[in-house]
């Protein structure tokens, strides 16, 4: 059996004063608290939470997206597309990912072995989020018995089976990216005059032209409380009106950024979506959004700057251009973009 890694930690609580950052509540004085430690303003702090509260909305298992990651239990390397169990804290008020770290199961046993003895933990291994989403009966087997510290008899862990490569997007029309993704989104309900959360899957819209000033077109997918799918019109220019997030995506990315994925990241930021959201639709990091995006800012700005050195000082090409875009969207936006098809 694996030692017991230090993080996530498993402490009384020496005070009433510390709050669970899933639900908010109070954790009481001699009761048992999970702590994991986070960055803030540049410190380590760690963050406190009730074992029911982690064991229901801070665990899940999937697969290593890139191979760049490490245990925090033993420090090792993950492998893409081995399984995982992600522990993450999730922000009460936004809904976003704040911090994440990935175990191998095996290295995470220990830890799930001791919480599931606290009261109130009712998650076992066999019914952590994400078992479901893995792809094989195997790989599920395996990881029930590695996270439940079975001995694998010195099985190494499944890789994935490398998916199709990601549709070339410009081609398809969805220079955004968002086909296959599922988002939670602020939707308006017009005739009642408010906005509803609706979580659904976006995909792209054939026929037409696919694009013109409004972006890309898609359908959402809802499903309707009592079964069935329901079926919602979308634009891109209806879309980033609202606030919306990506949950998850069929996409992982490919080893190298294409220019199609860099202009969609760019546009998506710009828009304000986060990099969190950003990053799980194109199937990669925050980080590694923001870095492109930044560079890819940069490269622009430099270019535009020799184009107008270059010209003698033609530079009022850039704003009145985008001056001439702006009214354009603005004009158009009120129209049928969140019209619903029963
Ligand atoms: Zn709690």
């Amino acid at each position: 059996m694996p030692k017991r890694c230090e993080d996530p930690l498993l402490v009384e609580a020496p005070s009433s004063r510390s709050k669970c950052v899933c639900c908010g509540g109070a954790i009481v004085l001699g009761s048992t608290r999970v702590g994991v430690s986070a960055r803030h303003n540049g410190l380590s702090v760690t963050r406190w939470v009730h074992p029911p509260c982690f064991s229901r909305f801070c665990m899940r298992v999937d697969y290593a997206p890139t191979d760049r990651a490490h245990c925090q239990g033993d420090g090792s390397p993950i492998r893409k597309g081995e399984p995982r169990l992600v522990v993450f804290l999730e922000s009460a008020v936004s809904g976003k990912t704040k911090h994440q770290r990935a175990y191998k199961p095996p290295n995470a046993a220990p830890f799930l072995r001791d919480l599931l003895e606290l009261p109130g933990v009712d998650v076992r291994p066999d019914i952590i989020a994400g078992l479901d989403a893995l792809d094989t009966p195997e790989h599920r087997a395996w990881v029930v018995a590695a996270l439940s510290g079975l001995p694998l008899g010195g099985a190494p862990a499944p890789v994935r089976a490398a998916p199709p490569p990601p549709a070339v997007a410009a081609a398809s029309g969805d220079t955004l990216f968002f086909d296959g993704c599922k988002i939670r989104v602020m939707w308006p309900q017009r005739r009642k005059g408010r906005a509803r959360l609706r979580t659904g899957v976006l995909s792209l819209r054939s026929g037409g032209d696919g694009g013109g000033v409004r972006g890309p077109k898609y359908w959402l997918h809802t499903e309707r409380e009592r079964g069935g799918v329901r079926e919602r019109r979308t634009t891109w220019g209806g879309l980033r009106e609202r606030w919306y997030e990506v949950l998850s995506s069929p996409r992982e990315a490919p080893h190298r950024w294409s220019a199609a994925e860099v202009a969609a990241a760019r546009e998506r930021l710009a828009s304000g979506e986060s990099a969190e959201s950003v990053g799980r639709g194109l199937g990669r990091s925050a980080l590694a959004v923001e870095g492109k995006a930044r560079a890819a800012g940069k490269k622009a700005k430099r270019e535009e700057l020799e184009e107008v050195g270059g010209e003698g000082g033609g530079g009022s090409a850039g704003p009145s251009q985008s001056q001439q875009v702006g009214p354009a969207l603005a004009a158009d936006s009120d129209s049928e973009s969140c019209e619903v098809i029963d």
